[in-house]
């Protein structure tokens, strides 16, 4: 692009071909441009002054489903503006398709560098409640050659970081183009492989992270390679999808597995189901599924033993094959899984015409790098869904306890990950199969009903904006009746109520009923038992040991969700320490007060004028019987007999001075019906307005 390329080729005569959404050059039209721009300047070319850019967004197809095309739309608008305003009027871009996009500019490798360093920047600061990552990979020209050859440089590079949150750009380099050659040597070894049984299957348990039972395991395989030593799937399996020796290889998994299931089977009851792998290039095979039923009845295999995992990609190639291929699989009586599941391709709607057992999240999709809020929006978004098209889920690449904790308030707690275990050869398997409890794969937690759970669970809906800014301090608490007790999610304020500066993360990791000593303990699995059977509203309050000393907290507990043994509490607290230690101080006074006048023989009483309420002591009530409240005062106190009839009338006289604004009163009278002479007298207290508000009064035997 020496001077101003676009003008020039507009005067060449080249047709003008636009994208109609963002704006920017058709990919055809984007071909010839640049391909006109390699060949005006081949000594530019040559000196590595041009680079190519090929930018994929990362799960887009998920974020149009979660936002709607219209905002997916929007940000493949921002993109495209961003692209043309970073890189500058003279670079030619284009939209490929869907959010594929490319960009040729007249920039060596420093400068477009750090264009994409800020585009990486721009676009995360996209404002949806959701970080957008564009993934790029850069072709910085070395040599004259098709721009074909340069965007495939650029996707080759790309596809290393494919998937990653980490890095977000990487620069194509001669090594990627040897790894290439190393495909072709593989492809050499790969039959004699299988028939010297250098392909080993490993064993990746699955657990309930509920009770930690072993659920299940993933059969996935490893080439033991006698000179290279182990060579692991990440690089010979996309190269079997390629040439197709993949199904060769999975019928081949699938009949270890089988003769696994078959000796253990024989020989005791440690067992649980297994899943095994099958690839996108299988469901092409005509007589997949009876070749796997050949094999399974060979070994006297029952079916349920065996699931059967789909991957998510196979729907690129359409629903109606991969259909066909579960239907068959369902007919034969197998549980059918889809994997990767929340990975680039699939759209969650899609899922509605697919007739599936079990959704498995990969973590490594849904989790946002770094960002835990973003990916707890995409997994509880997704967890909903596959509850509202009625899948089990399970999820995999779970690394961290917070993860699988996290999963498990969200309704998912079926676990496969490191966390628990590693994929591990076949004798690990069986020692851990033999010592550890073994379950079922569990149905996801039930939500009440009167709980509008899709909603609560729905990052975007007014639930769970409620519940992060209006409900006041809310949590949601895990309970087990063997007294486990844990708060699984946490919004700030609750956080915040509890005093001291503790971090969300904190109080959720701290040992919930280490800060309950044994009756604080016990007053609050109280609560949790009143609320389960009576499915209400459930209050208590309890006195915790906090880092910041003790603080008292009312809490209201209400079910909202039940398992086989675990129930999920929404509950409400407030700190009401400040109030507890002022109502004790006031206790503490009344009691000194009451000694006092109980020593001096005196009578009190509050009344608020205006109103004519009387509040009598504790001595009215007890030795005249008068009640704790006194409406229209001072009659029902004369009924009771406590100003007898030759005091009646002065004592009304004294309220009616009181209301005309005398400041004290007073009068000697007999009282009650022993007549007891005593000095009655009132001190008045004035409004702001210097209207009489409230009259002591007192009552001294003479
Ligand atoms: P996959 O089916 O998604 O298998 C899960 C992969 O995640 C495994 O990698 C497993 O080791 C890894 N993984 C499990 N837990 C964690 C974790 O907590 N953190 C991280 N970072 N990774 C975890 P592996 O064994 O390298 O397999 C890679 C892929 O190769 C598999 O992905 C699957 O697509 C393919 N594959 C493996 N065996 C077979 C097979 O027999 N047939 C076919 N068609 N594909 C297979
Ligand atoms: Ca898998
Ligand atoms: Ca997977």
């Amino acid at each position: 692009m020496s001077e101003n390329i676009e003008n020039e080729i507009v005067q060449t005569d080249i047709d003008c071909d636009y994208d109609s959404l963002t704006g920017l050059k058709s990919y055809a039209n984007f071909k010839a441009l640049a391909q006109y721009a390699i060949d005006c300047d081949p000594e530019g070319v040559n000196a590595g002054c041009y680079s190519l850019v090929y930018f994929d967004i990362l799960r887009f197809k998920v974020i149009n489903d979660i936002f709607g095309t219209q905002a997916g739309d929007e940000i493949l608008i921002y993109l495209a503006k961003l692209i043309k305003t970073l890189a500058g009027v003279q670079s030619i871009a284009a939209r490929i398709n869907s959010d594929r996009f490319v960009l040729f500019v007249r920039q060596g490798r420093e400068q477009i560098e750090k264009l994409v360093i800020k585009l990486t920047d721009d676009i995360a600061h996209y404002p949806l409640p959701y970080e957008i990552i564009c993934n790029m990979g850069i072709y910085v020209t070395t040599r004259v050659m098709r721009v074909e050859s340069m965007i495939d440089r650029a996707i080759l590079a790309l596809k290393t970081i494919k998937g990653e949150y980490v890095k977000r750009y990487v620069f194509y380099e001669k090594s990627l183009r040897d790894a290439v050659l190393g495909e072709q040597e593989i492809t050499s070894m790969m039959k004699s492989a299988l028939e010297d049984r250098q392909f080993v299957v490993y064993y990746q348990p699955q657990y309930n992270h509920n009770d930690g039972r072993l659920v299940g395991a993933e059969a996935l395989v490893r080439w033991m390679h006698p000179k290279r030593g182990v060579i692991s799937p990440g690089v010979f399996i996309p190269i079997f999808e390629k040439n197709g020796f993949i199904t060769s290889l999975d019928l081949y998994v699938f009949d270890e597995v089988c003769d696994f299931l078959e000796r253990s089977y024989k020989k005791n009851d440690h067992i649980v189901p297994i899943s095994v792998n099958i690839s996108r290039r299988d469901i092409y095979k005509p007589d997949l599924v009876e070749t796997m039923e050949k094999i399974r009845i060979k070994h006297n295999v029952p079916v349920g033993l065996v699931r059967i995992e789909v991957t998510e990609s196979a729907l690129i190639d359409g629903v109606a094959r991969l259909s066909g291929v579960i239907d068959k699989l369902h007919k034969c009586g197998y549980i059918v899984e889809m994997d990767d599941f929340g990975s680039a391709y699939s759209s969650l709607n899609a899922l509605k015409n697919i007739d599936l057992d079990i959704l498995k999240l990969d973590l490594k999709f849904l989790s946002d790098g770094g960002n835990r809020n973003n990916g707890g929006i995409i997994l509880s978004h997704v967890v909903r869904m596959a509850k509202w098209l009625g899948f089990s889920v399970i999820a995999e690449g779970v690394e961290q306890t917070e993860q699988a904790d996290y999963l498990l308030s969200i309704g998912c707690s079926n676990i496969q990950g490191f966390l628990y275990a590693r994929p591990m050869p076949e004798g690990d398997y069986v020692k851990l199969l033999e010592s550890t409890p073994l379950g079922h794969t569990k149905p996801a937690m039930t939500l009440i009903d009167s709980m509008d759970a899709d909603n609560f669970w729905n990052p975007m809906s007014l639930d769970t904006l409620i519940f992060n800014n209006y409900v006041g301090s809310a949590a949601i608490i895990e309970y087990k009746q063997n007294g486990f007790i844990e708060p699984l999610r946490l919004n700030k304020k609750y956080v915040e109520e509890l005093g001291g500066h503790f971090a969300v993360d904190d109080v959720i990791k701290q040992n919930f009923l280490a800060t309950l000593d044994a009756t604080n303990s016990a007053l609050y699995v109280g609560m949790l038992e009143r609320a389960i059977s009576s499915e209400g509203e459930e209050e208590c309050e309890t006195w915790r040991n906090m880092s910041c000393g003790p603080v008292c907290i009312r809490t209201a507990v209400r079910l909202i969700g039940k398992s086989d043994n675990s129930y999920l509490f929404y509950a409400r607290i407030r700190n009401i320490t400040s109030e507890k230690l002022a109502m004790q101080e006031i206790m503490h006074r009344e009691k000194v007060f009451r000694a006092a006048t109980e020593q001096l023989g005196v009578y009190y009483w509050e009344l608020d004028v205006p109103s004519r309420v009387m509040y009598p002591c504790f001595r009215c009530m007890r030795d005249f019987k008068v009640p704790p409240v006194v409406v229209d005062y001072p009659e029902p106190v004369i009924k009771l007999g406590v100003f007898p009839p030759e005091s009646a009338d002065r004592c009304r006289e004294m309220i009616r001075e009181i209301e005309n604004g005398a400041r004290s009163v007073e009068a000697d009278l007999p009282l009650t019906e022993k007549r007891v002479m005593c000095r009655v007298a009132y001190t008045v207290e004035f409004d702001s307005e210097g209207k009489p508000s409230k009259a002591y009064g007192t009552a001294i035997p003479l």
